[in-house]
């Protein structure tokens, strides 16, 4: 699991400019979760061969009354999921009551914290700091994020109890089978799905000894078959789902996504589709997940109902039109044994291999099926394809002027290319390189 590092801080002290600059590298992948968490912030990072989880905060202004008090809490949230705490105060403008208030809270939470005194850019580092040292946070430690003074050598220090981790690890080891993550914001039926298909006559549960952290590993067999269930909020240790639900953790979620193979998104039928399933299938699709769609809660609709939820996904999720849906009853377990051969098929998909002289093939016959456009007079070619890797499968297609191709040409190949190797259930990446 990624590090966690909130950054917590009045307004204005420079949290989203260090949060652009930390997130701003090659493989970072910003989830901008608006509609998921009002405003908190999340996105990942990489420095050598360490990466991290960065959350923006709202702000606390330490007098909490009103909208205020609303970024309070979700800051007080970040501080929860965080591993880490950089206080940020503002190096300019002195140490103010609003940041004596913030670091009373943090004292009190014990998470282990970094203060950070800003904007400290023309400034002598160590008299821009002096004031700081009466929080009774530790050693000030100066930066610009505007300019990137210290910021690297900070976050190379605040990492440093970390063990190091590939940006581009391995995918997740399959040798235990195809690892499922149930997803969905709370409510929808994951953790009465989760519980239906391990109590499933042919499902043999084994031990669950493989708790990392926060994340459940549950192994399990299917007609012989192995899989791994990844546990994502905690949803498993619910014996009763008439429990409190269990705060709903976008860290939790985020890590479950990249940590199997197959995400199953779960969207309830009954209040239909909102804002923050949009954010968390646009949050997979970006991470190149392989996806089953599970509409819940089909039970005992009208058929009114029904036309409506199937309108309705299909008009605002054509997005994710790549992957198989199943209108499912997690409660009743109707449908729910349909995903097993789409949780396959996803899975194969997305870990095809196709030989070079086949993608080629596939290209040319595209190519004389339907030319692409001229541009200024010249015909843009095509003439080869290859395969530039799995999980999401990345095909690379050469030829001249690529960068003139239209977006609808470069659907239309996608789309052909899609039906022919029938690809299912995983994105689908295509790379135009130009010889001029
Ligand atoms: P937030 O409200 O804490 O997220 O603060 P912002 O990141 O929006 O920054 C507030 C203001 O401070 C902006 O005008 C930034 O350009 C400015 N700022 C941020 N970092 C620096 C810095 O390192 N030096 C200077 N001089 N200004 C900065
Ligand atoms: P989670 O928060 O996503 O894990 O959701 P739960 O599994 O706790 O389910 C939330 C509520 O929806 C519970 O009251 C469940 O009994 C109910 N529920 C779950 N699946 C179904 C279903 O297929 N049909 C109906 N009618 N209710 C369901």
């Amino acid at each position: 699991m990624n590090p966690v590092i909130a950054l917590v801080g009045r307004p204005n002290v420079g949290k989203s400019t260090l949060f652009n600059r930390l997130t701003r590298t090659r493989d970072a992948l910003v989830a901008d979760f608006a509609g998921l968490t009002r405003d908190r912030k999340y996105g990942n990072g990489v420095l050598g061969d360490k990466t991290y989880t960065v959350i923006d905060t709202g702000g606390i202004s330490g007098n909490e009354e009103g909208i205020d008090a609303a970024m309070a809490e979700q800051s007080l949230l970040a501080i929860d999921e965080a591993d880490i705490v950089l206080f940020m105060v503002d190096g300019r403008s002195g140490l103010s009551a609003a940041d004596e208030a913030i670091a009373n809270h943090l004292r009190v939470n014990q998470k282990k914290t970094w203060l950070v005194v800003n904007k400290t850019d023309g400034l002598e580092e160590h008299s821009a700091s002096a004031d700081f040292w009466q929080l009774g946070l530790g050693d000030p430690h100066p930066i610009a994020a505007a300019h990137g003074r210290n910021v690297t050598s900070l976050i190379d220090e605040v990492l440093e109890p970390f063990p190091p981790r590939e940006a581009n690890a391995a995918p997740p080891d399959i040798s235990n089978g195809i690892r499922i993550g149930i997803i969905g914001r709370p409510n929808v039926g994951k953790s009465t799905l989760v519980n239906r298909l391990l109590g499933e006559e042919r499902v043999v549960v084994f031990d669950e000894a493989g708790t990392t952290r926060d994340a459940i590993e549950i192994p399990f067999e299917r007609r012989g078959k192995p899989y791994v269930l990844v546990d994502t909020a905690g949803v498993r240790r619910r014996k009763n789902v008439k429990e409190v639900t269990e705060k709903f953790s976008i860290i939790k979620t985020l890590e479950a996504i990249k940590d199997c193979h197959v995400a199953v998104m779960v969207l309830d039928a009954r209040s239909g589709l909102v804002e923050q399933d949009l954010h968390l299938l646009d949050y997979v699709l970006s991470s190149g997940r392989a996806l089953v769609l599970a509409v819940n809660k089909w039970d005992g609709l009208e058929q009114e109902a029904k036309d409506k939820m199937r309108t309705e996904v299909k008009r605002r999720l054509g997005f994710a039109d790549y992957a198989e849906m199943h209108f499912i009853s997690a409660l009743h377990g109707t449908a729910v044994g349909d995903l097993y051969p789409s949780i396959t098929r996803a899975f194969d998909s997305a870990n095809s291999h196709w030989s070079t002289n086949r993608l080629t093939t596939l290209l040319q016959d595209a190519v004389s099926e339907h030319q692409p456009p001229l541009v200024h007079g010249r015909r843009i070619k095509l003439r080869m394809a290859h395969q530039g890797g799995s999980n999401p499968p990345i095909i690379v297609v050469h030829g001249n002027q690529t960068g003139s191709l239209p977006e609808a040409y470069k659907r239309y190949l996608i789309n052909t290319f899609r039906k022919v190797l029938k690809v299912r259930g995983t994105p689908m990446r295509f790379e135009f390189r130009s010889g001029d």
